[in-house]
């Protein structure tokens, strides 16, 4: 027995699942946890010494790669100062000053301690500041795990949500509403039925937890125009895209200004941080300015801040770290495709810069009825081969590869040799 699959027996008897969040169980790919070691760079080690190039890096936060000296510097430096105060501190000033310097968007931020919470409280806001109930969420879009997200999609789009998860209220999910992705006109009906009752739409801007799934041109606009048109907010749930597909996340990328935007992942640069920011106006809902509640006993902890100051500062100082990210991603996500049509293979592949996705399926995925259309045996097989030949990507299909800046061009063709190995 490895040392991974030892840990895991252990962990199965004290955490459910043996994990503290279910992705990382292994479950759908038929197979047991890699329990990680260390990392750096674009590298992780399991506890049984084998070697991975990463692409998962940790969900996104990873976007200088593992073990960045700057950040690891700040981080250890803060530390020295006492982990946490429970009162204002500079860095939360600094922070909140970067973000809104860099998101032209947001003119005020509030730091919470997770994506989950970001968009919880950004959804909150909305309501607070229309005093409207429904939000309409697409099928497919991930936006954490708050009661009134987990929602199936409806068998209709005039059907009021199902909750997705039990020990979730129907009357919770009833204000939640569910378009299809892509697709302008469920919105439309939608808001002709309920405009008036709308607070927010709620949108991954690219949407990379049904697999990466672009926005089709133009579809995002009319998420803009309905939302004007109905006095209605747009929140972008950038948590992945945020201060990944460029410097403005998704909003820079297509340039569409949302009235809200959370973040989650890259802001932290590791550690647990999100934070959801817009318009003034908006922000100024919150308590204790205003009177939508909202607070947190470690939001906006010291070294967390430190983490996240250092990671965006990189960021803004290197403008071209986007350009040479995004055009590597893009050789690197072609490259796979010329695979596919080498062996034959009618696989797809989805991209946008540098997070993408392969879909075992003949059909292009636009959609979360697209997606559910691969073939997910097909995925673990693949997958589980991947892994034994030290690549690390997501142990599920209906996940996001992500690059770095850490990875060489000798990982990224050892990538793609091993791709046209397993596939
Ligand atoms: C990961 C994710 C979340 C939830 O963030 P957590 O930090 O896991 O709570 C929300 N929205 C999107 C788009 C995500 O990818």
């Amino acid at each position: 027995m490895t040392r991974s699959e030892s840990l895991f027996q252990e962990a199965v008897k004290y955490i459910p699942g043996g994990v503290n969040s279910p992705v990382r169980a292994f479950g759908s790919i038929g197979s047991t946890p890699r329990f990680i070691a260390k990392a750096d760079k674009a590298y992780m080690w399991d506890e049984d010494g084998n070697q991975y190039i990463d692409f998962i890096g940790s969900w996104g936060p990873m976007i200088l790669g593992h073990n960045h000296p700057a950040t690891m510097q700040a981080v250890l430096e803060a530390c020295t100062n006492g982990l946490s105060f429970g009162a204002a501190t500079e860095p939360e000033v600094i922070m909140a000053k970067l973000i809104c310097d860099i998101v032209p968007s947001i003119d005020m931020v509030r730091m919470v301690n997770s994506g989950t919470e970001a968009v919880m409280s950004a959804i909150r806001v909305a309501r607070g500041y229309t005093g409207r109930d429904k939000i309409i969420k697409f099928t497919g879009c991930y936006h954490g795990h708050s009661d009134g997200l987990l929602v199936k999609a409806g068998s209709g789009v005039m059907t009021a949500g199902v909750p997705d998860s039990s020990g979730v209220p129907v009357s919770v999910t009833s204000d939640t509403l569910t378009a299809e992705y892509n697709n302008p006109d469920s919105v439309r009906t939608l808001f002709e039925r309920y405009g008036e009752q709308i607070a927010a739409i709620i949108v991954e801007p690219v949407a990379a937890n049904m697999g990466v799934v672009p926005p089709a041109p133009g579809f995002l606009q009319s998420l803009r125009y309905i939302c004007d048109q109905y006095g209605s907010i747009l929140i972008f749930d950038e948590v992945i895209t945020g201060f990944r597909l460029s410097l403005t996340g998704a909003q820079g990328y297509y340039d569409i200004k949302p009235d809200l935007t959370t973040f989650g992942k890259i802001i932290g640069a590791g550690m647990p941080v999100g934070a959801y920011g817009g318009r003034r106006d908006i922000m100024e809902q919150v308590s204790p300015v205003g009177n939508v509640y909202q607070a947190g006993t470690l939001s906006g902890n010291p070294v967390a801040m430190a983490a996240g100051i250092t990671q965006l500062t990189i960021l803004k100082e290197h403008p071209e770290y986007y350009t040479q990210l995004n055009n590597t991603a893009d050789e690197f996500f072609n490259k796979i495709k010329e695979i596919l049509l080498r062996k034959d293979l009618p696989w797809q592949v989805n991209h946008v810069g540098s997070i993408g996705s392969l879909f075992f399926t003949e059909t292009p995925v636009t959609d979360y009825s697209s997606a559910k259309k691969s073939d997910v045996s097909a995925y673990a097989h693949y997958c589980n081969q991947m892994l034994s030949h030290g690549i690390y990507i997501a142990p599920a299909q209906f996940e996001a590869m992500f690059l770095s800046l850490a990875h060489t061009q000798e990982d990224l063709q050892q990538t793609l040799d091993t791709i046209a190995i397993c596939l």
